[in-house]
């Protein structure tokens, strides 16, 4: 049976190569393509400053950290993302605070945000949910009259557009974190990257992704070549030549792999249009968005019926997924306090939602599959 997962890498010969010439090189480790990989995301998206690291969690975790969050702070977030948006804020003693998403994106919603502010609000991490840029201008303006720092979690939207500037510019936020694991726009394998165009964020983050090591600005200056000083309390989140070359090498295909995965989402458009099953996505006015992945969203009536549906699809040879679990709603969660109904919007969504096979290899085949199975299997469950 053909197996069709939700997203998968696209590796060609020329990544092979690029690996392979890095690994008979001197440098395997922290060689000269982690900058060669930085000063390409950074052509990409026109952000100033890009320190790639380990993973997306990483990414976070140290963007967290150069925004100054610390216990007491409160982070607000989308509940409909993965752990790892809210995990940045555990991580550095803070409370993730859950604003409830809009329905037509699955994107924080920009009213609720206000709403969720107290005098410990510290920052805003919006996500943008499948690739879909979150309205930048209306929190921006947000945090401005409140003094919030905005650190965007992109790793959904690499190559999307906000107002015909691209995701991860830096624009109209402090930092945006990027991933490259196998399921986004490119990879590295496991990877991610903090974009931003202030200076001062860009130092910190270099050395949180060191152990906190430099070699500049030294408190003592008497020591010889040697020295380097430990400043603050950092990490091991390097990343490696032999990621970075194959992110370099993602990297020039990154405008043809949205161009498909549009194309598939443009042909899934189409193919789904008044169905009386499920709602599709649809971009807004301002957006360009990166379709990470494909959501449909299930009418409320055949909610009950997802399970079933969901099941039926995995048997056929369909890896579909749900993109989110509310965080809130994972146990961890609930032990700190937090409670179902939080959120009801986004509770509603998760019961609804599934995503199915988006990625830039599917061949016509596979995406005319996709389609007459899902519809085949709707008008048989949902009777
Ligand atoms: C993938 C992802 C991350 C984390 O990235 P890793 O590279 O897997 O650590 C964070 N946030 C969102 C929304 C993601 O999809």
């Amino acid at each position: 049976m053909r197996y069709i997962p939700y997203g998968r890498q696209s590796i060609g010969q020329d990544d092979l190569r690029e690996v392979t010439k890095v690994l008979k090189s001197d440098w395997i480790t922290q060689g000269p393509k982690i900058k060669e990989f930085e000063e390409g995301l950074c052509r990409y998206t026109q952000a100033k400053y890009a320190t790639a690291v380990s993973s997306g969690t990483a990414a976070l975790h140290i963007a967290a950290l150069a925004a100054g969050i610390k216990q007491g702070d409160e982070v607000i977030t989308s509940p409909i993302t993965f752990v790892a948006s809210a995990n940045a804020a555990l991580y550095c003693g803070a409370r993730p605070v859950f604003a409830d998403i809009e329905k037509a994106t699955g994107n924080i919603d920009t009213e609720k945000i206000s709403r969720k502010i107290t005098k410990k609000t510290k920052a805003i991490i919006p996500v943008h949910f499948a690739g879909h840029p979150c309205d930048l201008e209306k929190i921006k303006a947000i945090a401005k009259k409140n003094n919030l720092i905005i650190i965007e979690d992109a790793c959904h939207a690499l190559g999307a557009e906000y107002k015909g500037i691209k995701i991860g510019s830096c624009r109209h936020s402090d930092m945006a974190v990027l991933s490259f694991h196998p399921v986004k726009a490119i990879t590295t394998g496991e990877g991610g990257a903090v974009l931003t165009n202030s200076k001062d964020y860009y130092k910190k983050l270099i050395m949180f992704r060191n152990h906190g090591l430099t070699k500049e600005n030294l408190e003592d200056t008497s020591q010889g070549d040697w020295y380097y000083e430990m400043q603050y309390l950092g990490y091991n989140y390097r990343i490696t030549d032999i990621q970075t070359c194959l992110g370099i090498s993602q990297l020039k295909k990154l405008d043809s792999f949205i161009r498909k995965r549009r194309k598939i989402a443009a042909f899934y458009d189409r193919a789904f249009k008044g169905n009386g099953y499920f709602d599709i996505p649809a971009e807004k006015e301002y957006a360009f968005s990166a379709y990470h992945l494909y959501p449909i969203i299930l009418k409320k009536v055949y909610a009950c019926k997802r399970k079933e549906f969901f099941s039926k699809m995995r048997a056929r040879g369909f890896g579909v997924q749900v993109h989110y679990i509310p965080v809130y709603l994972q146990p961890y969660y609930k032990r700190l306090g937090y409670a179902a109904g939080l959120c009801p919007l986004a509770e509603s969504f998760y019961n609804r939602q599934i995503s199915i096979p988006l990625y830039p290899s599917m061949s016509g085949k596979d995406i005319k599959y996709v389609v007459n199975t899902l519809l085949g299997l709707c008008k048989s469950v949902f009777k």
